[in-house]
């Protein structure tokens, strides 16, 4: 799709169901779900498990002057056993989707993550002869500072497999929350699911776009913006973030480009009028 002189592709890596709704957001029962099954069914939720289908996506930027990715994936053979589908994995046809969109791995200028966790930075690296290697060898790879330091703190096979070699092969970049590449392309801080978490911000003309990494998992987030699944490191502080976002775009020109809700994955944030909710907000989807 086109915003603006800006281009933007999404590159899907794969798709899996994960725990029962209720186990990812502890309000999730089936009753609270009951209002807004007709548009969660099956692409978000599956109807027989009650399980959470999340797909993993990367967003391919081009701007005027820069070839850019946001968040990289799952990637392939990575060390992940607490994630089945994810561990391992051989399938490397996303490199297939990027070539298939008219780019290889040297075109990439930059790679930026929301945040480090591993089905956000996992085709950072890739193996060549038993080692991990950055996969895209001419890209800045921009990580929040505050991420990259809680991240390698707490350390971990994503951080080792996908982070560090980006690190030591002089790839890097550490920047600020708030860090502009230039007047198309920010940061903006959104605090809580991970400490360094950032939203990456797109402005081409009038036309504005975010990138939300994970402040949210799901659409039932926009009527239920209070509702942190278990993965957010800070669920008072993801709440307040969530809130204070879809609050700024709701009713607003500002497409958001979402990780994980279902294709299109992209839409925009209006009032929520329907069932259940009160107060809230809905992802319509499309341009
Ligand atoms: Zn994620």
């Amino acid at each position: 799709m086109r915003l603006g002189q800006i281009e933007i592709q999404t590159l899907l890596d794969i798709t899996s169901l994960h725990a029962p709704m209720v186990e990812v957001f502890h309000e999730a029962t089936r009753e609270a779900l009951d209002p807004y099954r007709s548009w969660l069914e099956p692409d978000a939720l599956c109807p027989h498990t009650q399980r959470i289908r999340i797909p993993v996506q990367a967003y391919l930027v081009r701007t005027r002057h820069h070839r850019i990715l946001i968040d990289t994936c799952v990637g392939c053979g990575k060390n992940q056993p607490d994630a089945p589908d994810w561990h391992e994995r051989s399938d490397a046809s996303w490199l297939e989707r990027l070539a298939a969109a008219g780019y290889a791995p040297e075109d990439i200028d930059y790679v930026f993550c929301t945040h480090l966790h591993s089905d956000h930075c996992g085709w950072n690296t890739r193996q060549r002869d038993g080692r991990w290697v950055p996969t895209f060898p001419n890209a800045r790879y921009v990580f929040s500072r505050l991420e990259y330091e809680a991240t390698a703190q707490l350390g971990g096979a994503a951080f080792e497999q996908s982070v560090l070699p980006v690190a030591e092969a002089g790839l890097m970049q550490l920047v600020d929350l708030d860090f502009a590449l230039d007047d198309e392309v920010w940061l903006e801080p959104a605090l809580g699911h991970t400490e360094g978490h950032v939203v990456v911000n797109l402005k081409s003309g009038v036309r504005r776009a975010a990138m939300c990494g994970d402040l949210m998992h799901s659409p039932v987030q926009c009527p239920h913006p209070e509702w942190s699944p278990v993965w957010d490191r800070d669920a008072e502080r993801a709440r307040r973030t969530r809130r204070s976002f879809l609050e700024r775009h709701c009713d607003t020109d500002t497409l958001v480009l979402t990780a994980h809700f279902p294709p299109p994955s992209l839409g925009r944030i209006v009032p929520y009028r329907g069932p259940g909710a009160r107060g809230g907000f809905l992802f319509r989807y499309g341009e």
